[in-house]
């Protein structure tokens, strides 16, 4: 490019010599296009010079700031990688932690309470279990192939998840209410996750009720949408989120919580979509919010059809 405008000023140059022999008369035709012909060959080349530096710089600048973005991305990768392991299993293990303390108690009583540590003990057994689940769950995430999807039944899956938090229900005083529609029908999906989905915004609706005080309610409801997707809701009374905050809180790593790593929603989020749904967020009247997603029933599935 510069070769060929190096030419065009030569070109022009040699026009401005050819003009000056013989000197045109002052304030003619010719003298005036002596002036023109000058200012456009000096100034034709600075500006040209000017325009490829600028483009060039733009260029290394647009290329520098790719590079950073992509060593964040990188090390991003890493982390949420480690705080998703992390996030996930922690719940199960503390349970065991609490149960474990719990059946030390009982067996260190003047007559201890065999019936009641054996069950404690049962129970670390069934979160040891779920915690390897989840692990085998996460490592599934990571692989390229398609998972296994089975069909569950939505009702069945709430009650698990009831069964994990009942006692933290019980003991912050929320009020629990469950709906069902009569008749839903079962859903395909992959249970491990979407467990841990169900899971990760009750013990959320818990944890916001807990910040404030008043009435505490939580509600689960189970229905059938419109499209004839099974739409599940988790409603609490919480402290709401902002609108400012209603897309952030699904981006990994944020979070509002001294104790928090900000990366169950985002969690949440990449499950139901990859049950080809959407988990979205409303705020609920007259205080709180709603996390809501639809999942497909088994009998219109396309891995069914
Ligand atoms: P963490 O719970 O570790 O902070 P999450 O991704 O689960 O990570 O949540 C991100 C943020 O979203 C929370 O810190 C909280 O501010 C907000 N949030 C999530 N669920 C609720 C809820 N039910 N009510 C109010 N805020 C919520």
């Amino acid at each position: 490019m510069l070769d060929l405008w190096l030419t065009v000023v030569m070109c022009l140059y040699l026009i401005e010599m050819v003009n000056y022999y013989p000197a045109p008369s002052r304030f003619s035709v010719g003298w005036y296009g002596v002036r023109v012909v000058g200012f456009l060959s000096s100034g034709l080349v600075l500006i040209l010079l000017l325009y490829e530096i600028n483009t060039l710089y733009g260029g290394l600048l647009n290329a520098v700031r790719a590079q950073r973005r992509e060593r964040e991305a990188r090390l991003m990768t890493g982390g949420a990688i480690a705080a998703t392991i992390a996030h996930e299993i922690r719940q199960p293990l503390s349970a065991m932690i609490m149960r474990a303390d719990t059946s030390f108690r009982l067996l260190d009583r003047a007559t201890p309470d065999l019936d009641k540590a054996k069950e404690a003990v049962r129970n670390i057994a069934a979160d040891g279990h779920r915690a390897q689940a989840v692990i085998e769950s996460i490592r599934e995430n990571f692989k390229m192939d398609a998972r296994a999807h089975s069909t569950i039944d939505v009702n069945d899956l709430v009650a698990e998840v009831l069964a994990l938090v009942r006692d933290e229900v019980r003991s912050r005083r929320i009020l629990l209410v469950v709906a069902s529609s009569a008749g839903l029908p079962q859903i395909m999906g992959d249970r491990i996750p979407l467990l841990q989905v169900l899971l990760n915004l009750i013990t959320n609706a818990i944890e916001a009720m807990a910040a404030r005080d008043g009435p505490r309610l939580l509600c689960v409801r189970s229905e059938i949408a419109d499209d004839g997707r099974v739409l599940m809701s988790v409603a609490d009374t919480g402290t709401g989120i902002s609108s400012q905050d209603t897309e952030r809180i699904f981006n990994p790593l944020f979070t509002t919580k001294s104790d928090g790593m900000g990366m169950g929603l985002s969690i949440c989020r990449s499950i139901i979509e990859a049950h080809n749904g959407q988990l979205l967020v409303t705020p609920n009247n007259p205080q709180g919010a709603v996390f809501r997603f639809s999942l497909c029933p088994a009998t219109t599935h396309p891995a069914l059809s």
